[in-house]
Order: C-alpha cells, then structure tokens, then sequence
C-alpha cells in the first residue's frame, strides 16, 4: 500500500529499548524511570477502583481531576484556567498534542517545529496534511535563534511548536525567549504548541517558563503536560491539555472521537496526588538534581563528556573522544559492544548539524542502575 507516512519506522525508543533487552544492556535509551512510583499513587488508584469507578469517565476527564490541575495551575503559574472549559484530561501528552494539532492545522498549512524535536510532531502534522518547517536551534546550547524563527513564519504558518524544558537536551526558555516569543506571535494567526511535560523537574534554582504565566501567549496556546513525567508513571499514559476556550472546544472534538475518554481510576489517584501531595511535585526538581549532580560526577570520570542539563531527565554526552561513529552507530556500538543503551539525537532532527557527535542518557533510575551503567562506560 502507499504508505502515508512513508519517513517513518519503528520510533528510536522501541528500537533502542529491545535492542538493549536482547544484548542485557543497562537501557539508559528510551526515557522512563526505574524505580517505584510513589507509594500515595498506588493507594490512590487502589482506592478508586475500590470506589468503583471502572467505566468510562466524562469525556474531558473526571471533574476532580480537572478542578485540581486548574488548582495547581493557579498555585505554580499564577493562572486558573476554567476547569470545565479549558483544561482535557487525555491519554497522555502524545494524544494531546495530535488532538491539539488536528484541532486547528489544515491541509497545506505550516506548523514550525524547533529541531532537535520530539519524534512524534513530524508524523502528527504530517497526518494533517500540513508540512513541518524545521528551524534548527543552536547546535551548542539548544537556544532558539529567534530571528529564524521569525523569518520561517509565513502566511500558511498556523502552529508553532516549543519544548521547554527541552528534550532530548535539557535547554529551557528564559523570561526573555517568552518576550521573544509574544514578539514574534502577535499580530499573526499562529497558535502555539507548548509542550511542557518536564515542567517540574527544572534544576539550580530556575523558574520553569510555562506559556501559562504570559497572557498574551496562552490566549492563543495549546499547554500540554503529562502526569507520567511527574509521577514516575509513563506506563499510564495520561496527560492534559490546558487552552482557552474556543481553541479547547475544538482540541475535545478531535479528542472525543480518537480516543472519546482517559483510564477512570488513573484520574481519580492524580486528583488525589495533586491535591493531597503537591510536595510530590514541589520536590521532583530537587529529587532528579540529586540523580543529575551525582550522574555527572560519575560521567567525570570516563571520556564521555557531559553537557550542561538544566532540566528534564536527560543527560547529552560528547563522545568524540571515544569514537568517530555517527550517533545511529555509536548508540547502536555502546549498546551491543558496551552494554549501554543510548539513544542518538539525529532522529529528533530533519537535517542533524553534520559532525555531531552526541547520545542521549536518561538518568531517570536508580542509583544502582546508573553505577552499573558508568561501570561500563569507565572502559570506553
Ligand atoms: N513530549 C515530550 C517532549 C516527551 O519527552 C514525551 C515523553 N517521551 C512526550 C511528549 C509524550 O508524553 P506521554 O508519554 O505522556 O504521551
Ligand atoms: N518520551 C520518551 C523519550 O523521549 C519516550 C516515549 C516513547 O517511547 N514513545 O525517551
């Protein structure tokens, strides 16, 4: 058959994720966390489903749930977005943001996308007919370049795309990529995308920028989060979509009919969390430091050579001193030869900046998996 995504395969994740099974690597590829969740998570969904909330919860999600992450929205961003009107429950961020571009995105239009990227936008857009134009941030520190940004808007631009903090590299927006943003945005019909789901695990003191602080910017933003990044819970798959109202009674048509509604008794245990437990989200950036500052200390000490990770749960290293391998090749040698899995950037770009010679590391594990790991990486 003539495919409609005729670029893609089977994602880096899955790929790197069975590779690393079948040679026993320590999988440092994909991202999710190995340890437990919180043990409040589990009592809670234990709870809900004692409760008997086993059928099919309202379509855009259960009331308890919406109302708390309007709460804690207020409490972390200074906004409370209409509960009923303007925040999704849905089954995780990946659906949100299909939801979201689906919503607004025609055939032939242009959606701008900040490369590297996460792997899902391209195909999503793509599946709307519409064309991913990719403006490349800077290849050291993974700032936007703004003034490209600028320049790759055009009549047929209808969604712009932004990560913050960023995967696969950590980066965040300062205040000041925000006023470049309303700058940029106002006076054109471009929506946003913002994908914040490593919204609360921001390192040394920053403030995460969340679109939600800037009026003029969630007038016009799709606000997608995820509850598996905060609750160690990626397995679960629900996420939210906070948007104004005009732009989320489109978003709940789209989400009505792909998937109609979110695992019940998982909203119920968040609702609880979120209202019983805000220490849970209060504390995560201080939780992954820990893990970040002690990871980086370990990678010191081999010739792999870390870059700066503001936020998010992942480490990029320079291994130029190790090999001249591609990133596709090096991961694929370290995983099968080294016994560590690692995921290349060049898949999260349209054209990786040629010489690049970086892999991805997810620190999100325990600390007996990332002393294993750097146990292999010593002898690189
Ligand atoms: N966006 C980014 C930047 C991510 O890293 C991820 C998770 N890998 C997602 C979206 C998807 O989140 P979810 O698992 O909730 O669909
Ligand atoms: N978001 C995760 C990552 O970047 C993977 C999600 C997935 O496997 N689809 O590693």
């Amino acid at each position: 058959i003539q495919s409609k995504l005729p670029k893609v395969g089977t994602t880096i994740f899955s790929v790197m994720s069975q590779l690393a099974q079948e040679h026993g690597a320590v999988n440092l590829g994909q991202g999710f966390p190995d340890f437990p969740v919180p043990a409040a998570l589990v009592a809670a969904l234990d709870q809900a489903m004692r409760d008997g909330h086993h059928q099919y919860a309202p379509m855009t999600g259960v009331p308890a749930l919406r109302q708390a992450i309007a709460d804690k929205t207020l409490r972390v961003y200074g906004h409370r977005p209409d509960p009923d009107a303007e925040v999704t429950v849905t089954s995780g961020a990946t659906e949100a943001i299909f939801n979201a571009v689906h919503a607004v995105v025609r055939a032939g239009e242009e959606v701008v996308v900040l490369d590297p990227c996460y792997d899902s936008y391209e195909p999503t857009i793509d599946l709307a007919g519409a064309h991913a134009v990719h403006v490349p941030l800077d290849p050291a520190t993974f700032a936007p370049d703004w003034q490209r940004v600028r320049e790759a808007i055009t009549p047929r631009t209808r969604m712009l795309m932004v990560n913050s903090p960023h995967n696969p590299s950590g980066a965040m927006f300062s205040e000041g990529d925000m006023r470049e943003l309303e700058a940029i945005v106002r006076d054109t019909g471009v929506f946003l995308l913002s994908d914040e789901v490593y919204e609360h695990i921001v390192f040394d003191g920053r403030r995460h920028e969340s679109v939600l602080r800037y009026p003029a910017l969630r007038e016009r933003a799709f606000v997608v989060s995820s509850f598996g990044k905060t609750y160690h819970c990626t397995g679960w798959k629900i996420g939210y979509c906070i948007a104004p109202l005009a732009l989320s009674a489109e978003f709940r048509k789209v989400h009505q009919y792909n998937v109609f509604s979110t695992f019940t008794p998982g909203q119920h245990a968040f609702a609880t969390m979120l209202q019983a437990h805000p220490e849970h989200y209060e504390q995560l950036g201080a939780f992954y430091e820990a893990k970040r500052d002690r990871f980086r200390e370990q990678l010191a000490t081999t010739r792999l050579r870390p870059l700066p990770v503001p936020g998010g749960y992942f480490q990029l290293v320079d291994y130029s001193a190790v090999s001249d391998l591609d990133d596709a090749a090096f991961c694929r040698w370290l995983t099968v030869e080294k016994g560590v899995a690692a995921i290349p950037l060049s898949p999260f770009y349209e054209a990786p900046p040629p010489g690049q010679r970086l892999a991805r590391l997810c620190f999100a594990k325990h600390e007996a998996t990332l002393d294993a790991a750097i146990e292999r990486l010593q002898r690189l």
